[in-house]
């Protein structure tokens, strides 16, 4: 019998980045009794590294933007694989996200005559990135970070506590969403969209200790999964649990083979390889020059963007202050076309001296103006590679950024499909962005349906007030023995320790570091399922991952549970094992390239691919199998034809564009 606390809540929201306190705010203004919960400090959230802006059709800056360009502009950047409801209802809904968050306090960069300033990004027709220098992120946490005390204020001058009705539990990991109704055999419960979510076990991070939140819903809001590459501008949070969690619960997760590379990361030193260099630096005018110095990005302009984008320097430059007689330079074309031009341009043989390629700001604007409008990255470069970007330019080169794929999610609702009371939004959810996100896309993304996540799990837990799921014993001693497994391969937590949990299993074998895991896993998936992609090394990639997750269960720590970083890796590599399985597998599925995936052996987009889904799911009744022997591995995959594009959607487009992606038989339609 397990002797974990409980506590009962209306509304969990795992996650507190941009969509997990969006999502927060809106459950407990809706009523509900909402906990959040977030493995760093409150505050400290991915999206605080946010540096270039919110896209929002505001026509702050150009009088033409409207939702409908935004649309537009977020469909083709996602090469129509967008779920278009996504896509519309956050094109529609960003400009009031961004107009709220200045009620509740940020302070956006102004233009001359007072309004929010906007800036340029690639794949935005228009100026449309809401910004505070190249600080967004640090900006929209702080503020709804502000929000929420300010809520925390008013129900303690109703309740006399703060945390009656909104509580942040900060340092905690979440490893298992509990559903009600369900049995579980070797800590694992069984997946498959059975039972209705009953809420989350998690451990304290500093102490160890395990606690259960119960909640009729749950909100995952958990970011990304770069954690699993080698080189990549994403912090330690990013592991993909929230992937891993869904999965576990049996909801499938959509299309994971598109990961974002960022075309502009550090590539020197070492030690800072893979960190960001803002888009904002191409968007105020840098540029990317190769060893020869030719700005080479106008010889990689695709066919389907021909039209909108400049054919000589002249132009490209014109545009920065006429963009209505001139077509914007290709530095700004998509992220996607970018990286890979980049890629391209090195291994030609005119790379920069450490592997990347050169972007220069300091020749297109005077040094005060780069220090005022990209503050970060003149520090940044200043302090880690003794580089002036207001004299000399940066070395930069592809870093893997951002998750396209991820939980499949109703559009309108942000419900995860297949598990009454599952909810997701922001980077975690799939969907939105099809096969690549626009900068800026990602920030209005939280907003939008962090916002719409809170309301419907909050209207999904008022409407089981009289009839609350259970959480059932085994089912927590089994997440508790589940988590101190590291501890039996590894031989250091007490028998008391483990007792007091509910037991933990050991596997047989010599236990293995997770360190050594987690370097193999990040080589693996850097090398083998990285920006450009073969059949083959994918293929090797997956039998490497069936090693590594065969030795993964020896994964051993010694020591306590008290701060204990072996042990959070050791639990952190079965959520990136999930995720990487699942990124090759639906990788190896898609013989096509499109937006961020590449396939070197199927080097052009097919329209006969525009309307496949690929959907990951637990494998069963397999998984038991899967358990006994990991070659096996874990993830079924399946296809699915996604829904017809709304025609008053498809009327916003030219019908010579839609040839070039809609597939014949949704031509014909
Ligand atoms: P996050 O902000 O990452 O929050 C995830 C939360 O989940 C964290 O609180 C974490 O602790 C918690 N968590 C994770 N796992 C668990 C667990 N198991 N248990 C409990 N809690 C857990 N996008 C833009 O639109 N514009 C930009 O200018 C921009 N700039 C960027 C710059 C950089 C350097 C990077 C890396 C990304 C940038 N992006 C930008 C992308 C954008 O920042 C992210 O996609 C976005 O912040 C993700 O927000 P989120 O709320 O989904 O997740």
């Amino acid at each position: 019998m397990s002797v974990v606390d409980r506590q009962e809540w209306d509304v969990v929201v795992v996650g507190a980045g941009g969509a997990g306190l969006r999502a927060a705010i809106e459950a407990r203004e809706r009523g509900a009794r909402t906990a959040v919960i977030c493995k760093s400090l409150f505050g400290k959230a991915h999206t605080v590294m946010a540096e270039g802006g919110i896209a929002a059709a505001m026509a702050n800056v150009n009088e033409h933007d409207t939702w409908q360009v935004h649309f537009r502009d977020t469909m083709r950047g996602g090469k129509f694989l967008n779920q278009w409801r996504m896509a519309e209802l956050h094109a529609q809904e960003a400009p009031d996200r961004v107009w709220e968050l200045e009620t509740w306090g940020a302070l956006f960069d102004r233009t001359k005559d007072g309004k929010i300033s906007q800036r340029n990004f690639g794949g935005h027709e228009y100026p449309r990135l809401a910004h505070v220098g190249d600080r967004t992120g640090l900006e929209l946490i702080r503020t709804l970070q502000q929000k929420i005390v300010a809520l925390q204020q008013e129900d303690y001058r109703a309740t006399g506590d703060y945390e009656s009705r909104l509580k942040v539990f900060q340092e905690c990991t979440v490893t298992r969403i509990l559903k009600d109704g369900e049995r579980s055999e070797m800590g694992v419960p069984p997946a498959g969209g059975r039972g209705r979510v009953s809420g989350v076990f998690a451990y304290e991070r500093e102490t160890g200790r395990f606690f259960v939140l119960k909640a009729p819903a749950v909100v995952i809001a958990t970011g990304g999964i770069g954690k699993s590459f080698k080189v990549t501008s994403n912090s330690w949070e990013y592991t993909g649990d929230g992937h891993a969690l869904a999965l576990l619960a049996g909801a499938p997760l959509l299309n994971m083979e598109f990961v974002q590379f960022h075309p502009t990361g550090m590539v020197w030193p070492p030690s800072v390889k893979g960190i960001l260099v803002t888009e904002s630096v191409r968007g105020d005018g840098g540029v990317l020059r190769n060893s020869d110095g030719k700005r080479f990005m106008f010889d990689y302009i695709p066919d389907v963007f021909k039209e909108k984008y400049a054919e000589s320097e002249e132009e490209g430059d014109r545009w920065y202050d006429d963009p209505d007689r001139n077509r914007r330079p290709p530095e700004l074309l998509p992220r996607d076309e970018v990286a890979r031009a980049i890629n391209a341009e090195v291994k030609a043989g005119r790379g920069s001296p450490h592997g990347g390629v050169f972007l220069d700001v300091s020749t297109r604007m005077p040094a005060e103006v780069i220090r005022r409008r990209l503050p970060s990255m003149y520090h940044q470069f200043k302090e880690l590679a003794d580089v002036d970007i207001t004299a000399e330019p940066m070395e930069v080169g592809p870093t893997c950024h951002y998750v396209m794929g991820g939980i499949a999610v109703d559009s309108d609702t942000a419900a995860a499909r297949g598990v009454p009371g599952l909810y997701a939004a922001g980077e975690v959810a799939g969907g939105m962005h099809g096969s690549n996100r626009l900068g800026g896309n990602s920030l209005s993304d939280l907003l939008v349906f962090g916002r719409r996540a809170g309301l419907h799990a909050a209207e999904h837990a008022a409407a089981s007030a009289d009839d609350r799921p259970r959480v059932s014993d085994e089912q927590v001693d089994a997440a508790a023995a589940e988590a101190l497994g590291p501890f039996s391969a590894g031989g250091g937590e007490t028998a008391g320790d483990r007792e007091a949990a509910g037991g933990g299993q050991g596997v047989g074998g010599p236990p293995e570091n997770p360190y050594t895991l987690h370097q193999e896993l990040q080589q693996t998936m850097n090398d083998l399922v990285g920006i450009i992609r073969r059949e083959q090394e994918m293929e090797q990639a997956l039998k490497k991952l069936a090693e590594l997750r065969g030795r993964a269960r020896r994964a051993g720590v010694e020591g306590h549970r008290q701060f204990n970083p072996g042990w959070h890796l050791a639990l952190d590599l079965r959520n990136m094992l999930l995720v990487s399985e699942c990124v090759a597998r639906a990788a190896l599925e898609r013989t096509e390239s499109r937006g961020g995936h590449t396939r070197e052996d199927h080097p052009t987009m097919d329209r006969a691919w525009r309307n496949v889904n690929l959907l990951c799911a637990l494998a069963r009744p397999a998984d038991e199998l899967a358990e006994a022997d990991p070659a096996r591995g874990r993830i079924a995959l399946t296809r699915e034809t996604t829904e017809p594009i709304r025609p008053d959607l498809l009327a916003l487009f030219e019908k010579e564009e839609l040839v070039k992606y809609l597939a014949e038989e949704e031509l014909y339609e």
